[in-house]
Protein backbone atom coordinates (compact mmCIF):
# COMPACT_ATOMS: atom_id res chain seq x y z
CA UNK A 1 0.00 0.00 0.00
CA UNK A 2 1.45 3.42 -0.74
CA UNK A 3 1.01 6.16 1.76
CA UNK A 4 -1.87 8.27 1.51
CA UNK A 5 0.32 11.46 1.46
CA UNK A 6 2.47 10.29 -1.04
CA UNK A 7 -0.14 9.50 -3.14
CA UNK A 8 -1.37 12.62 -2.99
CA UNK A 9 1.41 14.15 -3.77
CA UNK A 10 1.66 11.81 -7.05
CA UNK A 11 -1.74 12.85 -8.05
CA UNK A 12 -0.53 16.54 -7.78
CA UNK A 13 2.64 16.14 -9.73
CA UNK A 14 1.51 13.41 -12.37
CA UNK A 15 0.30 15.94 -15.50
CA UNK A 16 3.58 17.80 -14.69
CA UNK A 17 5.98 14.94 -14.31
CA UNK A 18 4.09 13.11 -17.41
CA UNK A 19 4.31 16.73 -19.62
CA UNK A 20 8.43 16.78 -19.08
CA UNK A 21 8.64 13.28 -20.17
CA UNK A 22 7.22 13.78 -23.36
CA UNK A 23 9.17 16.95 -23.54
CA UNK A 24 12.33 14.86 -23.14
CA UNK A 25 10.95 11.89 -25.07
CA UNK A 26 10.13 14.35 -28.25
CA UNK A 27 13.68 15.47 -27.97
CA UNK A 28 14.96 12.01 -28.16
CA UNK A 29 12.36 11.86 -31.26
CA UNK A 30 14.44 14.62 -33.08
CA UNK A 31 17.74 12.82 -32.29
CA UNK A 32 18.80 15.35 -29.46
CA UNK A 33 19.98 13.12 -26.16
CA UNK A 34 20.87 16.13 -24.29
CA UNK A 35 23.80 14.88 -24.11
CA UNK A 36 23.24 11.66 -23.05
CA UNK A 37 24.96 8.22 -23.58
CA UNK A 38 23.60 4.93 -24.31
CA UNK A 39 23.40 4.11 -20.35
CA UNK A 40 22.00 7.79 -19.21
CA UNK A 41 19.22 7.04 -21.80
CA UNK A 42 18.47 3.93 -20.10
CA UNK A 43 18.86 5.27 -16.96
CA UNK A 44 16.32 7.85 -18.33
CA UNK A 45 13.93 5.21 -19.67
CA UNK A 46 14.16 3.57 -16.07
CA UNK A 47 13.09 6.42 -14.49
CA UNK A 48 9.70 6.69 -16.69
CA UNK A 49 9.56 2.59 -16.19
CA UNK A 50 9.42 3.48 -11.86
CA UNK A 51 7.36 6.35 -12.10
CA UNK A 52 4.62 4.35 -14.50
CA UNK A 53 4.96 1.92 -11.47
CA UNK A 54 4.38 3.95 -9.24
CA UNK A 55 1.40 5.73 -10.90
CA UNK A 56 -0.83 2.22 -11.29
CA UNK A 57 -0.79 2.63 -7.29
CA UNK A 58 -2.05 6.68 -7.15
CA UNK A 59 -5.86 5.20 -8.01
CA UNK A 60 -6.03 2.94 -5.35
CA UNK A 61 -9.24 3.51 -3.51
CA UNK A 62 -10.12 6.05 -4.98
CA UNK A 63 -12.59 7.45 -7.69
CA UNK A 64 -11.35 6.01 -11.24
CA UNK A 65 -12.42 7.41 -14.01
CA UNK A 66 -12.38 4.61 -16.36
CA UNK A 67 -10.38 1.18 -15.71
CA UNK A 68 -8.10 1.59 -18.53
CA UNK A 69 -5.64 3.63 -16.79
CA UNK A 70 -3.24 0.98 -14.43
CA UNK A 71 -3.19 -1.20 -17.77
CA UNK A 72 -2.14 1.59 -19.95
CA UNK A 73 0.70 2.22 -17.81
CA UNK A 74 1.87 -1.93 -17.43
CA UNK A 75 1.65 -2.37 -21.42
CA UNK A 76 4.12 0.90 -21.81
CA UNK A 77 6.34 -0.38 -18.80
CA UNK A 78 6.73 -3.88 -20.74
CA UNK A 79 7.30 -1.79 -24.10
CA UNK A 80 9.49 0.37 -22.40
CA UNK A 81 11.93 -2.21 -21.32
CA UNK A 82 11.89 -3.30 -24.78
CA UNK A 83 12.81 -0.26 -26.23
CA UNK A 84 15.47 0.03 -23.91
CA UNK A 85 17.43 -3.10 -25.42
CA UNK A 86 16.75 -1.52 -28.67
CA UNK A 87 18.95 1.95 -27.83
CA UNK A 88 20.96 -0.25 -26.69
CA UNK A 89 21.85 -2.94 -29.42
CA UNK A 90 21.21 0.08 -32.16
CA UNK A 91 23.48 2.49 -30.35
CA UNK A 92 26.13 0.46 -28.90
CA UNK A 93 26.85 -1.01 -32.78
CA UNK A 94 27.20 2.84 -33.64
CA UNK A 95 29.92 4.40 -31.87
CA UNK A 96 29.43 7.64 -33.56
CA UNK A 97 26.04 8.13 -32.95
CA UNK A 98 26.99 8.54 -28.87
CA UNK A 99 26.00 12.03 -28.78
CA UNK A 100 23.27 12.19 -31.19
CA UNK A 101 20.47 9.89 -32.53
CA UNK A 102 20.54 9.60 -35.89
CA UNK A 103 18.80 6.57 -36.29
CA UNK A 104 15.07 6.72 -38.05
CA UNK A 105 13.78 3.86 -35.92
CA UNK A 106 14.89 4.85 -32.35
CA UNK A 107 13.63 7.96 -33.38
CA UNK A 108 10.42 7.12 -34.47
CA UNK A 109 10.12 4.54 -31.07
CA UNK A 110 10.71 7.57 -28.89
CA UNK A 111 7.87 9.58 -30.74
CA UNK A 112 5.37 7.06 -30.47
CA UNK A 113 6.12 6.12 -26.67
CA UNK A 114 5.84 10.12 -26.36
CA UNK A 115 2.33 10.62 -27.66
CA UNK A 116 1.50 7.13 -25.43
CA UNK A 117 3.03 8.35 -22.63
CA UNK A 118 1.36 12.03 -23.28
CA UNK A 119 -2.27 10.67 -23.73
CA UNK A 120 -1.69 9.22 -20.10
CA UNK A 121 -4.61 10.84 -17.75
CA UNK A 122 -6.22 10.64 -14.49
CA UNK A 123 -9.20 12.73 -16.30
CA UNK A 124 -10.55 10.00 -18.69
CA UNK A 125 -14.04 11.27 -18.50
CA UNK A 126 -13.96 14.65 -19.48
CA UNK A 127 -11.37 16.88 -21.95
CA UNK A 128 -10.34 18.46 -18.55
CA UNK A 129 -6.88 17.24 -19.42
CA UNK A 130 -6.22 19.03 -22.45
CA UNK A 131 -2.42 17.75 -23.04
CA UNK A 132 -3.73 14.59 -22.94
CA UNK A 133 -6.36 15.09 -25.39
CA UNK A 134 -4.02 16.56 -27.48
CA UNK A 135 -1.95 13.29 -27.47
CA UNK A 136 -4.88 10.80 -27.84
CA UNK A 137 -5.97 12.68 -31.10
CA UNK A 138 -2.10 12.31 -31.91
CA UNK A 139 -2.41 8.85 -30.80
CA UNK A 140 -5.75 7.95 -32.90
CA UNK A 141 -3.68 9.93 -35.94
CA UNK A 142 -0.81 7.87 -35.99
CA UNK A 143 -3.00 4.63 -35.93
CA UNK A 144 -4.42 5.74 -38.80
CA UNK A 145 -1.68 6.22 -40.90
CA UNK A 146 -0.40 2.62 -39.49
CA UNK A 147 -4.05 1.67 -41.10
CA UNK A 148 -3.49 3.25 -44.49
CA UNK A 149 0.05 1.73 -44.69
CA UNK A 150 0.18 -1.33 -47.12
CA UNK A 151 1.56 -4.00 -45.23
CA UNK A 152 3.15 -5.51 -48.48
CA UNK A 153 5.06 -2.80 -48.74
CA UNK A 154 6.36 -2.77 -45.12
CA UNK A 155 10.20 -3.37 -45.06
CA UNK A 156 12.26 -4.95 -42.03
CA UNK A 157 12.09 -1.91 -40.36
CA UNK A 158 8.72 -0.26 -40.80
CA UNK A 159 6.69 -3.71 -40.30
CA UNK A 160 9.45 -3.68 -36.81
CA UNK A 161 7.63 -0.30 -35.96
CA UNK A 162 4.21 -1.46 -36.80
CA UNK A 163 4.41 -4.48 -34.51
CA UNK A 164 5.48 -2.27 -31.69
CA UNK A 165 3.11 0.80 -32.53
CA UNK A 166 0.41 -2.30 -32.57
CA UNK A 167 1.36 -3.15 -29.19
CA UNK A 168 1.70 0.72 -27.96
CA UNK A 169 -2.28 1.43 -29.35
CA UNK A 170 -3.83 0.01 -26.19
CA UNK A 171 -7.41 -0.41 -25.64
CA UNK A 172 -9.52 -2.15 -22.73
CA UNK A 173 -12.76 -3.45 -23.89
CA UNK A 174 -15.45 -1.84 -21.43
CA UNK A 175 -13.51 0.88 -20.26
CA UNK A 176 -15.97 3.80 -20.58
CA UNK A 177 -12.77 6.94 -20.65
CA UNK A 178 -13.08 8.77 -23.44
CA UNK A 179 -9.98 7.35 -25.29
CA UNK A 180 -11.20 3.27 -25.16
CA UNK A 181 -14.43 4.91 -26.48
CA UNK A 182 -13.04 6.41 -29.54
CA UNK A 183 -13.92 10.01 -28.62
CA UNK A 184 -10.22 11.14 -30.23
CA UNK A 185 -10.40 9.45 -33.56
CA UNK A 186 -9.31 11.84 -36.48
CA UNK A 187 -12.17 13.70 -38.66
CA UNK A 188 -10.29 13.70 -41.84
CA UNK A 189 -7.40 11.38 -42.86
CA UNK A 190 -3.99 12.40 -41.50
CA UNK A 191 -0.79 13.52 -43.50
CA UNK A 192 1.26 10.58 -44.27
CA UNK A 193 4.49 10.56 -42.39
CA UNK A 194 7.16 10.33 -44.31
CA UNK A 195 9.45 7.20 -45.64
CA UNK A 196 11.87 6.27 -43.43
CA UNK A 197 15.48 7.49 -45.00
CA UNK A 198 17.80 5.17 -45.76
CA UNK A 199 20.22 4.04 -43.52
CA UNK A 200 24.07 4.11 -43.70
CA UNK A 201 24.29 0.17 -43.59
CA UNK A 202 21.78 -2.23 -43.66
CA UNK A 203 23.30 -4.96 -41.80
CA UNK A 204 23.45 -3.71 -38.14
CA UNK A 205 19.53 -3.02 -37.42
CA UNK A 206 18.58 -6.40 -38.52
CA UNK A 207 19.95 -7.54 -35.12
CA UNK A 208 17.49 -6.11 -33.42
CA UNK A 209 14.83 -7.41 -35.38
CA UNK A 210 15.34 -10.70 -36.25
CA UNK A 211 18.01 -13.60 -34.69
CA UNK A 212 17.56 -15.20 -37.95
CA UNK A 213 19.76 -13.63 -40.68
CA UNK A 214 22.87 -13.68 -39.92
CA UNK A 215 24.31 -15.20 -43.24
CA UNK A 216 26.87 -12.52 -44.38
ZN1 LIG B 1 -10.07 3.63 -21.06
Amino acid sequence: MMQADVKAAAIENFQENRDGFVVELNKLSEGQTGGRWVPQIQTYLRKIFYTLSMWTLIREGSEKEGNCFEERCNNLMVLIEEISDSVRVILSTNADLMTTIEDPVLMKLFGMLSMQVGSLTLHGLSDEDTEAVESAKMVEREQRRWELKLFEEDDERRNYLRMIWARLYYKVHDCPCRQCCDFYLPTEEPTPSPPLPDLPEEEYYSSTTSSSSEED
